[in-house]
């Protein structure tokens, strides 16, 4: 359960820290740590961090999860990294929020990817939770809805968990329902659209597809090898990547889990990528969701398996389970390149993820039948 009275004092310290006022917090931490079942040492360095301008003082304390208090109450407070049009900016962000979903990857998950991946590293986890309070470059219409780990501007965040804010999810998914009908014929939407709205499993859906892409992003020659190495400041590098990791998660799921479950999976990839991502202000020109999302409608077109039709896209196939045929020459195309990665040097990877790029006709057409319709929509959301 959460005290009202511990909100309430961690939102006046949100806003101490918003306005600048980051001395003299010892009273407010001492009142949260009666208040809430926290480890005393984070409320501590967190203090601290904040005071001293120092956060490498929270790696520790992110790995080991200690921001989340015993009974599930998810505090944290730390510069994040976002993208804005080509560009890093770091934004102090905190959150206050309740921690309801874990996913590990199972077993079986691991053996297939081990046979992808150069390293023995821990994959990536999730953690889902419901927001209540924010500031900063998280939460809210504005603000990024899945952290990477990475982004936490502070050292040892990249192996602590990934952190989904299931509140903001849910409420995107609305929007992007609407987009998807405007993209899609009627029969292809609602195919599409059916297991991401279900009102028990959605949620649920999304968070383990998330999941797989993560496991998609350690694969290859690994992510935070490559991040270490700045092959992401390149916005394309960056845009592959994010193509590579769906198509890997989708060989994933295929060899993990059921064909229902499989093609529930990819609903909710392509809901996310086609009613979403694809919508990001900057377009194909410089944000790169935007981008990975086109290459992944380009392989789809390329192959067949999504057609233009009296102004809407749609999918030639019968039902739901034939799903895995429409992702079928990403998933191939990103194995190809993730064998590739495997034994080659980061100079011969980045001329590789070049040749992976967009045609102009597919730009023009995910101008005129996928961004046009939807104008209006998505230009708050980041
Ligand atoms: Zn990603």
């Amino acid at each position: 359960m959460l005290n009202m009275e511990l909100r309430s004092t961690v939102e006046s310290l949100f806003r101490r820290i918003q306005n600048g006022e980051i001395t003299d917090l010892q009273a407010l931490f001492k009142k949260i740590d009666g208040l809430g079942d926290f480890d005393r040492s984070y409320l501590f360095d967190l203090n601290n961090a904040i005071e001293g301008n120092n956060w490498n003082l929270l790696g520790r304390h992110f790995q080991n999860e200690n921001f989340i208090s015993n009974d599930g109450i998810f505090l944290i407070i730390a510069p994040y990294r976002v993208y804005r049009s080509k560009k890093l900016i770091e934004q102090l962000s905190g959150l206050l929020g309740i921690a309801t979903l874990v996913d590990e990857q199972s077993e079986n998950v691991s053996t297939y990817l081990k046979n992808l991946s150069p390293t023995n590293e821990d994959l990536t986890k999730i953690i889902g939770f419901r927001r209540l309070s924010s500031f900063g470059a998280v939460g809210g219409p504005l603000g990024e809805a899945f952290l990477v780990p990475n982004a936490w501007c502070f050292k040892g965040a990249e192996n602590g968990p990934a952190l989904n804010d299931l509140t903001e999810q849910y409420a995107r998914i609305n929007i992007a329902s609407w987009c998807i009908t405007q993209i899609f014929n009627e029969t292809t939407s609602n195919m599409l659209l059916n297991p991401v709205l279900d009102p028990i499993d959605g949620i649920s859906i999304r968070n383990r597809e998330f999941q797989f892409h993560e496991a998609g992003h350690f694969s290859g020659y690994g992510f935070s090898k490559k991040f270490n190495q700045l092959f992401f400041q390149d916005h394309l590098n960056r845009a592959v990547e994010e193509w590579r990791s769906d198509g890997v998660s989708f060989y994933l799921m295929e060899k993990s889990i059921n064909e229902e479950q499989f093609s529930k999976l990819i609903a909710s990839n392509i809901v996310l990528r086609l009613g979403l991502d694809i919508h990001r202000p900057g377009g194909t020109d410089s944000d790169p969701d935007v981008i990975a999302s086109s290459l992944m409608l380009q392989d789809m077109l390329e192959s067949g398996n999504c057609i233009v039709e009296d102004n809407k896209l749609s999918f030639p196939i019968k039902n739901l389970s034939q799903l895995s045929n429409v992702v079928s020459r990403q998933k191939e195309r990103a194995i190809e390149l993730t064998i590739f990665e495997r034994a080659s040097t980061i100079n011969e990877i980045n001329s590789k993820y070049s040749e992976v790029s967009l045609k102009t006709e597919t730009s023009k057409l995910v101008k005129k039948f996928v961004r046009a319709p939807c104008v209006g929509l998505h230009v708050l959301l980041r």
